[in-house]
């Protein structure tokens, strides 16, 4: 089969590699349909971080081709979705079901092979997958695999209430997916930050309000009555990021991070003003998405979002180097790639 195999940083590979097989009684294999590029993934592609070479890609949807003789529940031929890593269960994180911080953690194209490939087997399969219903397209579903449920764990650890300002410093596809959510949550204005403006139109045109230009905690106040957002949120993945962000939230208000991993560039952080303002800091890391997937999967069957436009780009998973390159460009107005077996 196909898959996409990183070697260093810029430098990616379609190869032919072994199909994979039922290794544990408890696996499931999945033929994928639609994968998807993840903002996590960006970082190591840059140099930034280190990886391992080898497989990358934890984002999939798809279809079980195989399954163990343990499975019970997932069946041959039903469509599922799975977060992008699997958990033991067992362990005393998991039992608190806190599975990202399962003690024998296994994420895919890291710990396990990549699911940029045709297909991809699924340690713990009962537990890890998610049905979805005939009615729900790839193209909305791979959005419940990490980043709209995500982004409803996050929100919903910082308590949004019908009704909320929240402000959002990043508009690529979490960014983007942070504000879908918080008006499906019933959050009031949705403020968005972004210094590409084709992104700041990307935000407007799924229903945000895009701020711009100088004094933008300044514009912020003036539109929530002097205070500032009840809700501010952190979508770029970097600390100084985070720092712009921390300075939009009001008194008593939250300050939610969602980037996965933070640079660890030092920045001046105004953490005096957190203290003293009573802004509560919610780092979302990487949630248990798990847990949300029902969900999600039932606010996008019901149609009551709809995050299909953030993928601006479907290419043939051949075409997965050229997926990177172009975000890593910011080219060609690209916010989120999906990749075609
Ligand atoms: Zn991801
Ligand atoms: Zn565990």
């Amino acid at each position: 089969m196909k898959a996409v195999l990183f070697h260093g940083p810029g430098r990616l590979s379609v190869e032919d590699v072994a199909e994979p097989r039922l290794e544990e009684a408890t696996d499931a294999i999945v033929k994928v349909s639609l994968a998807a590029i993840c903002g996590s993934e960006l970082p190591s592609y840059r140099g930034l971080i280190e990886r391992t070479p080898g497989g990358i890609g934890h984002e999939f949807v798809g279809t079980v081709s195989a399954i163990g003789e343990g499975v019970k529940r997932v069946q041959v031929g039903q469509r599922a979705v799975s977060p992008g890593s699997v958990a033991c269960g067992g362990c005393f994180y998991c039992k608190q079901g806190l599975l990202t911080g399962c003690e024998r953690f296994q994420a895919f194209g890291r710990h396990l092979p990549g699911a940029h490939a045709e297909y991809v087997r699924v340690p713990n399969a009962d537990a890890m997958l998610e049905a979805l219903p005939d009615g729900l397209p790839d193209e909305k579903a791979i959005f419940a695999a990490g980043l709209l449920t995500g982004v409803y764990a996050a929100l919903t650890s910082v308590g949004l209430k019908a009704g909320d300002s929240v402000a959002v410093v990043g508009c690529g596809p979490t960014g983007l997916s942070a504000q879908l959510m918080a008006r499906t949550m019933g959050a009031g204005q949705v403020f968005a930050i972004d210094h590409h403006g084709y992104r700041r139109d990307a935000a407007a045109k799924l229903g945000a309000t895009p701020i711009d230009g100088d004094g933008i905690a300044a514009k912020i106040k003036a539109a929530t009555g002097g205070r500032g957002a009840d809700i501010a949120i952190e979508a770029v993945g970097t600390a100084e990021a985070l720092a712009e962000a921390a300075g939009l939230a009001r008194r008593w208000g939250a300050l939610l991070s969602l980037g996965t991993e933070l640079d660890k560039k030092p920045v001046l952080f105004p953490i005096g003003n957190l203290v003293g303002e009573h802004v509560r800091l919610a780092p979302a890391g990487s949630p248990p998405v798990k847990n949300y997937m029902a969900p999600v999967i039932k606010m996008l069957t019901g149609g009551v979002i709809d995050p299909a436009p953030i993928i601006t780009h479907t290419l043939a998973l051949s075409e997965a180097p050229r997926g990177f390159e172009m975000i890593a460009a910011r080219r060609d107005s690209v916010l989120k790639v999906a990749l075609k077996p």
